[in-house]
């Protein structure tokens, strides 16, 4: 197991995004979370040249889409359709790059299927007979988003399996004073347990490779994440269900266990697996699912995930890879993020306390907003999205100090007549100081987004007060060196912010002049063509003008 280096690791990058549960659309917390924080460090990887997959797909499996489908009363089938081409609209009208979203049809079934069959046919799952929740009332087991109750570790409010606010899982029976997810007021509708044999897989087997996993990777992750998994690894590992006696998600092959369905959370490796494959088959590249995942392929795996999930991606996800005999690789980073709150208070649907990427984008320019939600992103502990603090770095930090730099550039641009302009060695180094700064902040293990978007405006601040120090002392004939400084580290700012602020990168590549390429010798001139930088609009793009491709 080598350990991370520096920027100079070239290896070709796969980024995983969560899969999220079509149960619903998308809000601005899931995007500040891992989507906003995968897709910049996508775009920076692809800056810096090298080969990046980015790919997440819908887990339709989870009882999550069963639960909400039975609350509201329609086919769980019809709510995952509809919720992921909710899901899939957001993503792209925020501008996250994923090279592919992949669907859930018969290569995802079948590489699910392989997947579990080849690790049941090594003897990686045993049979047990446990005592799960049960709604005598209609005869159902509930498990998992159709059950709730308080967390036996924390005894915060909890679903089924796992909890969102310490990680922890709860097994079997453990959640305390359980209740129906689908009939909570209806007091009739109680929980009761009933025996039942189903398929674990007993976590205590992979202890050692897991702790020896962790021990080499964990001191680069986050602290929070850090702390859940020394908790524990202190514990007795469970034993994670491998089926459930469900009617909901993907019939189980085993003999065993006839009738039951594998557990959704389980699926998610071997989904990674196939949406990586149908990412790279998007990008002109077709393998079978898994092969970009082997050893061979030397690829360096990014998994970005909100906390309240991490223990799955953490324990089970990768004892399950290891089962599989050292073939595939295994996450060096994985990076988890926080809950983020809509004026400091939990985003909820059913209070309808949300806002939706789509919502905002009608009101503000896209990069103004992605610039405040990787300025507030809740990358250590929980932040809030503020509608007056958008406001307020939008226009005081980010689009009024830019356009009178780009308009002081303009202006010399106009009087220079586009003869190149030399570059100081001071000028040099401060481009090489800037990209230095931004290259601690967008590479693994110390990625931080707040500080790469904080660090743009910090520039913008700096380069504006420049600029408008020259053009009221130094005209382009007295001080050609030092206009030439501005454009450079002008320009150099344009490329490491362009991973945030997609649209005005790309109307400066449409603008010519500018390639947003980054890497050790990108800025390494010795004279620079003048340019005017394009203006960020003060007005929601939407539909006049503004590019909602993505800006690739
Ligand atoms: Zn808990």
């Amino acid at each position: 197991m080598t350990r991370p280096r520096p920027s100079d690791d070239d290896r070709p990058v796969l980024v995983l995004g969560p899969n999220p549960t079509p149960n619903g659309g998308m809000h601005l917390g899931h995007i500040a979370g891992p989507y906003l924080a995968g897709d910049v460090y996508a775009r920076y990887q692809r800056a810096r040249g090298r080969d990046v997959i980015f790919t997440t797909g819908t887990a339709d499996s989870q009882t999550y889409t069963l639960a909400t489908a039975l609350r509201q009363g329609i086919a769980p089938e019809e709510l995952a359709r509809t919720s992921t081409e909710l899901i899939r609209d957001a993503l792209h009208a925020i501008g996250i790059s994923v090279d592919g979203f992949g669907p859930f049809d018969d290569t995802y079934r079948t590489t699910v299927l392989d997947f579990f069959r080849t690790l049941h046919a090594k003897g990686t799952f045993e049979l047990r007979t446990v005592k799960l929740p049960y709604r005598a009332r209609t005869g159902e087991f509930a498990v998992e988003g159709l059950i709730e109750g308080d967390c036996p570790v924390c005894l915060s409010s909890s679903r089924g399996g796992l909890c969102e606010t310490c990680c922890h899982p709860n097994n079997y029976n453990e959640l305390l004073d359980p209740h129906s997810t689908i009939s909570a007021d209806d007091p009739t509708d109680g929980i009761t347990t009933k025996e039942v044999k189903i398929l674990v897989l007993p976590l205590e087997n992979f202890r050692e490779q897991l702790t020896a996993y962790h021990e080499a990777w964990m001191p680069y992750w986050r602290p929070h994440l850090v702390q859940m998994i020394r908790e524990v690894l202190a514990r007795p590992l469970p034993e994670i269900p491998i089926t459930y006696p469900l009617d909901w998600g993907m019939r189980a092959p085993f003999p065993e266990t006839p009738g039951q369905v594998l557990n959704a959370w389980l699926e998610l490796m071997p989904a990674g697996m196939f949406t990586t494959s149908y990412a790279a088959a998007q990008l002109g590249r077709r393998t079978a699912p898994g092969d970009l995942w082997r050893v061979e392929e030397n690829r360096r795996m990014v998994h970005f995930l909100g906390f309240d999930n991490a223990f799955f991606f953490c324990f089970p996800h990768i004892a399950l890879v290891m089962a599989h005999g050292g073939q595939f690789v295994l996450p060096e980073s994985i990076i988890n993020n926080e809950f983020y709150e809509l004026e400091s208070e939990k985003f909820s649907t059913s209070k309808g306390h949300v806002v939706t990427p789509e919502d905002m984008l009608r009101e503000v320019p896209r990069d103004a907003l992605r610039l405040y939600l990787a300025l507030t992103a809740p990358e250590h502990q929980r932040t809030t999205f503020s509608r007056a603090g958008l406001e307020k770095v939008a226009a005081e930090r980010l689009i009024g100090p830019w356009n009178r730099l780009a308009g002081t550039l303009a202006k010399a641009v106009a009087n220079a007549g586009g003869a190149p302009l030399p570059i100081s060695a001071g000028g040099r180094q401060r481009v090489a100081a800037m990209l230095g700064r931004f290259d601690i902040f967008l590479e693994m293990p110390t990625y931080n987004l707040t500080r790469a978007a904080d660090t743009i405006l910090v520039h913008i601040d700096r380069l504006a007060r420049r600029a408008a120090t020259l053009d009221g002392s130094r005209s382009l004939d007295v001080g050609p060196a030092e206009w030439g400084d501005l454009f450079l580290e002008v320009k150099a700012l344009l490329a490491a912010a362009a991973p945030i602020l997609i649209d005005l990168a790309a109307a400066a590549r449409q603008a010519g002049g500018f390639d947003g390429v980054l890497g050790p010798t990108a800025f390494d001139v010795a004279e620079v063509v003048p340019f005017a930088p394009p203006l960020l609009p003060a007005e929601a793009n939407g539909g006049t003008g503004g590019n909602r491709t993505g800006g690739r």
